[in-house]
């Protein structure tokens, strides 16, 4: 639904007052491309709980001054609701270096330089706590967290339109000395020539196994209806659904492509585990039965026994997120938390 947030809720599964629960709660954020969606949040140690769930408010425009309106009356909503909230957990598209500031979201004009916990604050004296994250890296902690006590490093990747992710290196999620580590999509797997990445390079896994390169596997197929072109994600899934075994292939060739880039970074970091998310998963997991992250995620571990070192590729284990589309809110709270 388009208008201001938040316009929704589902009931709540758990108490609101902090006066009686343990732990803290946050008001966590996603902004996404088209659309800003949010939830409160109830934050023990690692442990999460979603209590309230708000309606998703579609942006507008291409203006950050919508986002920053929409991201405000929302606040300020909750905050008037909810007494005891004193932190805010936003998990955003674009870049954003290792203060929490966003310096870039190519999706927004002005949305440059903005730093939500000065913003925030400014606003609403009474929050203690702002913090800002990518979507990726937020997504990536909460992955983290939801096996905290069994590993410390970790890389998780985000498929969708896009190839992001994230890393955790013996419990930090890593930044980079200016903010930009982690780039997964980035990785460079191929010299042939490819479509252009979103990075303005070729040969980057982005170009081989988001969505859109899974239609371009279908089209390029010379197994494939020639006359009969995919000119959407959602027709080759619904095609792969139905059995057509070059729609199937194609979610194939791209897990196979995600894997050897996820193979290279496990020979440089060595983690105990890999996680993969995001609408691309959730779309392979659906075409069949077997609950195993669907043909995608099958040759996701195909393609890392093809470029990791077999010690490494023998020391990770490979798994679908767990918590969907809701990675983004659920690690910016968590970090909120902290
Ligand atoms: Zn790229």
């Amino acid at each position: 639904m388009s208008g201001r947030l938040p316009p929704s809720k589902e009931p709540r599964s758990a108490p609101r007052s902090a006066s009686n629960i343990e732990g803290s709660l946050v008001y966590a954020l996603d902004i996404g491309g088209s659309s800003v969606k949010s939830c409160l949040v109830h934050v023990k140690g690692d442990q999460v709980a979603i209590l309230e769930r708000y309606g998703s408010a579609r942006l507008p425009s291409r203006q950050f001054s919508d986002v920053e309106q929409i991201v405000v009356q929302a606040v300020g909503q909750v905050l008037s609701a909810t007494p005891t909230l004193s932190a805010v957990g936003i998990s955003t598209t674009g870049s954003v270096d290792s203060s929490g500031i966003v310096v870039s979201a190519g999706h927004f004009q002005g949305y440059v330089n903005v730093s939500w916990n000065k913003l925030l604050r400014r606003d609403f004296p009474r929050l203690e706590r702002v913090v800002a994250v990518n979507d990726g890296r937020a997504s990536t902690w909460a992955e983290y967290c939801a096996n905290i006590s069994k590993i410390s490093s970790h890389i998780h990747a985000v498929v969708g339109t896009g190839v992001g992710g994230g890393i955790v290196y013996k419990g930090d999620l890593m930044q980079g000395d200016s903010g930009q580590a982690g780039y997964i999509g980035h990785i460079k797997i191929t010299l042939d020539q490819t479509a252009l990445c979103s990075c303005g390079k070729m040969g980057c896994v982005e170009t081989l196994a988001s969505g859109p390169a899974i239609v371009r596997h279908f089209n390029a197929d010379p197994s494939g209806p020639n006359d009969d072109y995919a000119t959407a994600f959602d027709t080759v899934c619904e095609l792969a659904r139905k059995g057509d075994m070059t729609a199937r292939a194609a979610f194939s060739r791209a897990g196979y492509f995600l894997g050897m880039g996820l193979g290279n970074a496990m020979n440089v970091l060595n983690p105990s585990q890999v996680t993969v998310g995001g609408g691309v998963i959730l779309a392979s997991e659906s075409i069949d039965t077997l609950g195993d992250g669907g043909p995608y995620l099958r040759s996701v571990a195909d393609g890392i026994q093809a470029a990791a070192h077999k010690r490494v590729a023998a020391a990770a284990t490979l798994r679908q997120s767990v918590h969907g589309n809701d990675g983004g809110m659920v690690g910016a709270a968590l970090l909120a938390a902290q």
